[in-house]
């Protein structure tokens, strides 16, 4: 019987930044997945592209003065070149701003309306009247209908996180000016999801993949559903069939994006889109949990709707936190894969391995410096690399070739275990499972060769340390087969050692258990390498500085609070006594009356005052700062002055010292 093929897909990365950990928390696993089920002898097409409409981008490229095409074609290449060296490999990666998607795009629309699936209504639009244009999804800002928190057009993204449509936000102001926004009636285009109920009702219970997906959209489903606006009035996007102001919302193009880079990789391969998209190929699509309520409702509904056929899974990823922290760009909180990672030459391997066995895939991670350089010293270091090398090195120290024989039945059925347990963990989505069944076969391997100690055995029975080794390399056999999902880089360079000269990726996980090749073998390298303090504090350190200048942003962003300045113990004082300070030609030590007490202030006036002169003078000093030793004397204030000549403040008319400044 012929195999079904399968299609598996990422969620498209939006071109309007670069990537970071939060993005590959999705397609390390899907890469994984793919590699893995291509090594067990399935047919898998792995297809991803960047996401490149939408009112995000228009702003940023406004912003920045380059066009929304520019600026996609720039996050489009850094994308690719990440992936890329990330081990992320996609049979083809496409933009959704290219010319087969903006037709399939729109033969996919006028298949819905011929079907009686979309509808035109008026609507009320906010319209900037300074800036004299619509203002649609990231164009604007403020109160969400359903929580009342600060929120953008198309999200409630600081409250409770649901979806706006066109008209829906209170309070609505330019983004872009900060006017209030007019409300203007305008023809728009609706989707008619609630049609889609019941479809979705005995889709879904069927749906594979990870069981947060499927459960979150039945919930919803349930709960109730509403028509999609599927128009925006922009520029930048694909035109609306027959309407020459609006295009297709990016929700739309986007997924469509996963057909299109299917044609397009059959395009270049002789390969059948159609069987995927029309027929009965399995489409399996990665994506965050933040994006299960578009992938699992909408877009079956959009393909049922225009007659392709629906996905067949959605695996849906937790999200990840930073330090503890909510993941966030603005507030410092991120992990860049290329300037905080691939670029200080950090091993893309290590990450994958981290990102796979941190946690269940559904659940939240949650990153530190400190944890990953754990992970790779105490598992990869320690267990694995160790077994690796130490098998590897005596052979060669020993015997120099591969020594023959039987393996012992209890090896080989371990491997057989494990190779069972770690594909059914795959196929249920359990990538920790399966990166911790390969990890518990190096352990028992370590422990083996431990208790064996085939270095000293080698100098009383040489045969019998020739079967423990022999043992040892059928497991880093079966090891080496296995970890190329997970570390493709690590695995070709420890089949290298095993004598190989094709590919590791070129063999199936399943000749784990077949006999390891026969011949001499090179001298080994370590396969790992540990991570030194430094380093981590290095990392760790670079990231605090982000989060630190992150937040003197927002606070010169958005300035202090009446309640800090209120923090402030600013008052007048009159100085009682004034003296030069020996050995220090700019500062003179002045005694002022701050109206409850006396204080030593030492500033650095001297050149611009007599000093004789500053006595009697009212003049202004801030009180609660912590003291300063100023070349060896305290100063328990500190006096306001302005300017390079320091013109001392005083107040214009009379007040008692001690006054408070407000
Ligand atoms: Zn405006
Ligand atoms: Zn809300």
């Amino acid at each position: 019987m012929e195999k079904k093929p399968l299609l598996v897909t990422c969620g498209l990365p939006y071109t309007n930044g670069p990537c970071h950990l939060g993005h590959l928390r999705t397609y390390v696993p899907a890469d994984f997945y793919v590699r893995f089920l291509r090594r067990a002898g399935e047919d898998v097409v792995f297809v991803c592209g960047s996401d490149n409409h939408g009112t995000p981008i228009v702003v940023m490229a406004e912003e920045q003065g380059v066009t929304p095409a520019d600026l996609s074609r720039k996050y489009h290449a850094h994308f690719d070149d990440i992936f890329r060296r990330m081990g992320v490999l996609f049979d083809h990666f496409g933009m959704t701003d290219g010319e087969t998607n903006h037709r399939r795009t729109r033969s996919l629309v006028k298949a819905l309306q011929d079907h009686g699936y979309v509808y035109s209504q008026v609507i009320q639009q906010s319209y900037c009247p300074v800036c004299q244009r619509s203002l649609p999804d990231r164009y604007v800002e403020g109160l969400c209908p359903h929580c009342g928190a600060l929120a953008r057009g198309d999200e409630c993204d600081q409250g409770c996180g649901k979806h706006l449509e066109p008209g829906e936000i209170r309070k609505p102001k330019c983004r872009i000016c900060g006017t209030e926004a007019e409300l203007r009636e305008q023809e728009h285009y609706f989707f008619r999801l609630s049609a889609f109920r019941d479809m979705l009702l005995s889709y879904l219970p069927d749906l594979g993949g990870t069981s947060n997906a499927r459960n979150y959209a039945i919930g919803w489903v349930k709960d109730e559903l509403h028509d999609w606006c599927i128009t925006r009035t922009l520029e930048w996007g694909v035109r609306f069939p027959g309407k020459e102001d609006l295009v297709v919302y990016v929700w739309v193009d986007a997924p469509i994006g996963y057909i299109s880079f299917t044609e397009e990789w059959a395009g270049k391969t002789g390969g059948d889109w159609q069987r995927f998209w029309c027929r009965d190929g399995d489409i399996i699509h990665f994506i965050g949990s933040d994006i299960i309520y578009h992938h699992c409702i909408f877009w079956p509904a959009l393909l049922s709707g225009a007659g392709y056929h629906p996905p067949s899974a959605v695996v849906a990823s937790g999200m990840v936190k930073i330090d503890d922290q909510k993941f966030s760009k603005s507030r410092g909180y991120v992990v860049w894969t290329g300037e905080d990672y691939l670029d200080r030459g950090l091993d893309p391997d290590y990450l994958r391995y981290y990102l796979l066995s941190y946690t269940s895939h559904t659940k939240e991670l949650n990153f530190s410096w400190q944890g990953f350089a754990e992970r790779v010293n105490n598992e990869l270091v320690s267990t694995l690399g160790n077994f690796l090398y130490r098998s590897l090195y005596f052979t060669t120290q020993f015997f120099g070739t591969v020594p023959e024989g039987p393996v012992d039945p209890e090896v080989l059925d371990h491997i057989q275990k494990t190779l069972d347990g770690v594909e059914k963990a795959v196929r249920d989505y359990e990538f920790k499972g399966a990166v911790d069944g390969m990890m518990a076969l190096a352990a028992y391997g370590n422990t083996y060769i431990q208790n064996q100690a085939p270095w000293k055995l080698v100098k009383t029975d040489r045969a019998a340390a020739e079967a423990v080794i022999r043992n040892c390399l059928q497991l880093v056999h079966a090891l080496t087969l296995l970890m190329e999902p997970v570390m493709p880089g690590v695995a070709e360079r420890a089949w290298r050692m095993l004598g190989h000269a094709d590919p590791v990726a070129a063999h199936g996980i399943r000749e784990g258990l077949e006999p390891v090749k026969a011949g001499a073998l090179p001298d080994p390298a370590p396969l790992f390498a540990k991570m030194e303090s430094d380093q981590v504090k290095g990392l760790d350190d670079l990231l605090k500085k982000r989060v630190k200048e992150a937040k003197m942003r927002e606070q010169e962003r958005t300035g202090i609070s009446i309640e800090e300045f209120a923090r402030l113990d600013i008052r007048t004082a009159k100085v009682l006594s004034a003296e030069p300070v020996k050995g220090a030609k700019k500062l003179v030590k002045l005694q002022v009356d701050i109206g409850d007490g006396t204080r030593q202030v030492i500033a650095g006036i001297a050149e611009f005052y007599p000093v004789e002169s500053l006595v009697g003078k009212d003049i202004v000093v801030v009180v609660n700062l912590k003291p300063a030793k100023i070349f060896g004397l305290e100063s328990q204030a500190m006096l306001l002055a302005a300017g390079d000549r320091a013109s001392l403040l005083t107040p214009l008319s009379p007040v008692p010292p001690g006054t408070k400044i407000r």
